[in-house]
């Protein structure tokens, strides 16, 4: 039997799951607030080409492939730089508005329909399941709803408490980020180390990039607080004091909210399924929400095909499956990087900074082996030095408050 599934939300996570579905054999219509060309942001992102190719059945071309640059990771007020090694890998890098482009393209050849300018305001339910959506002026019912509103999906917030759907997040769970690409100021020389990473950037919660690319200059700045205008613009006036490289101009840019923890507990009940940013399917700190929202589709395709009945389709039980599926899978890995996170976070910004200068924080902390390619797993060996200096900074302590004492 053919169901009726409502997709709400038409980033990668909501267009994956159409295609998923649609390859079912099952009528989908995806719903999204924005007009259709404004989908996606102008920039370019690091993403799987194998999961691509299989989603989209696309070959991609081999020009996107990149090699990593080498990084300098910097202390909170720059005083120290360390370098880390990546030059030998490589990844695929691709314009998110072309990636959409196709994702689109492939879900309207396997049948999908769209409904653009429609912005999704609450679920419709009834005392046990998700029966729809209402959008401004409309109800839409369906047999299942997948929510891939993302980070802030009013669907996942508005579900009864009793479907025992964590509702919002907490703090230093997502990040607001800035991206912009500049201009490159004329005259001046490429730096010897494109990229440079800034931890705990000017003493905030949060990370800032700089990376020089051949033509223009990629510069992220992500804060585990919403961004005033001030702040950003004193974030942006030091990364351009030391990466004199960043010209005036900038070519594209834009706001996004990325989820930086780890995924929820439960983000299935009867008649519907979270995915994507909406379920908070993002490494902390290294992203890659593209790749694992495309291997959700994947997941939630494969066990809606392998439900034997309509009713078991879209029950809690069937989709209980691709729940744990996911979480089998990625669970672990991305509460054991939401961890280090928060270690990281809460690490005192002027210490950091101290760790780095007096040598507490090596170089050997960003290479951990020729391993340590991705943030996430430089995180990884960054928490140990991290976790010494922080014995020692509380012995020191200790000893003053004993000497006080005497
Ligand atoms: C600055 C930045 C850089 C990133 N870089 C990378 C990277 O390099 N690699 C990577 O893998 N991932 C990256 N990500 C993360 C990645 O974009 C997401 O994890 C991934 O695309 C999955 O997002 P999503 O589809 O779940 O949500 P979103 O992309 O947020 O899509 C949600 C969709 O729902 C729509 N919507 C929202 N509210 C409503 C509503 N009320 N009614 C109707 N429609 C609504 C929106 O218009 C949007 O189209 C980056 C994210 C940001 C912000």
């Amino acid at each position: 039997m053919v169901a009726n599934v409502l997709v709400a939300g038409a980033g990668v996570a909501g267009l994956a799951a159409a295609i998923e579905l649609s390859r079912c054999g099952h009528m989908v219509t995806v719903l999204d607030k924005s007009a259709q060309n404004d989908l996606a942001y102008p920039w370019k992102d690091c993403i799987c080409r194998e999961q691509t190719e299989r989603l989209t059945g696309k070959t991609l071309d081999q020009a996107f492939v990149h090699k990593y640059e080498n990084t300098f990771y910097c202390s909170p007020f720059g005083g120290t730089r360390l370098l880390s090694d990546r030059s030998q890998v490589s990844f695929f890098l691709f314009d998110r508005r072309e990636l959409h482009r196709m994702l689109l393209e492939c879900a309207e050849e396997n049948g999908v329909s769209f409904c653009f300018e429609a912005a999704v305001t609450e679920p419709i339910f009834t005392a046990n399941r998700v029966i729809g959506v209402r959008t401004q002026g409309k109800s839409w019912l369906a047999d299942l709803v997948v929510d891939a509103l993302g980070v802030n999906s009013p669907l996942r917030r508005r579900l009864p408490k009793l479907f025992g759907i964590e509702r919002d997040y907490g703090e230093d769970d997502v990040f607001y980020a800035y991206r912009a690409y500049f201009r490159k100021r004329k005259n001046v020389s490429q730096p010897e180390v494109p990229f440079a990473t800034y931890l705990l950037h000017n003493g905030e919660k949060g990370l800032s990039w700089v990376n020089t690319e051949e033509e223009l200059v990629d510069v992220l700045v992500g804060r585990t607080e919403p961004m005033t205008p001030a702040k950003l613009r004193r974030a942006l006036d030091s990364l351009m004091r030391s990466n004199p490289i960043i010209g005036d101009d900038v070519i594209a840019d834009g706001f996004g909210v990325i989820p930086i923890r780890r995924p929820l507990k439960k983000f299935v009940c009867d008649g519907y399924a979270a995915i994507g940013d909406s379920a908070y399917m993002t490494y902390p700190f290294s992203g890659s929400g593209i790749d694992l929202s495309m291997d959700a589709a994947h997941i939630l395709g494969e066990c809606v095909k392998n439900s034997a009945a309509f009713g078991e389709m879209i029950s809690e039980q069937c989709l209980l499956n691709y729940q744990n599926t996911y979480l089998s899978v990625y669970g672990a890995s991305l509460t054991a990087d939401d961890l280090l996170k928060r270690q990281m976070l809460r690490t005192n910004p002027r210490a950091l900074e101290h760790f780095f200068r007096c040598g507490l924080i090596t170089q050997a902390a960003f290479e951990g082996g020729s391993q340590a390619t991705t943030p996430s797993q430089i995180l990884k060996s960054l928490m140990y030095p991290l976790s010494l200096a922080h014995l020692g900074l509380a012995g020191a302590k200790g000893n003053r408050l004993k000497r006080n004492a005497q």
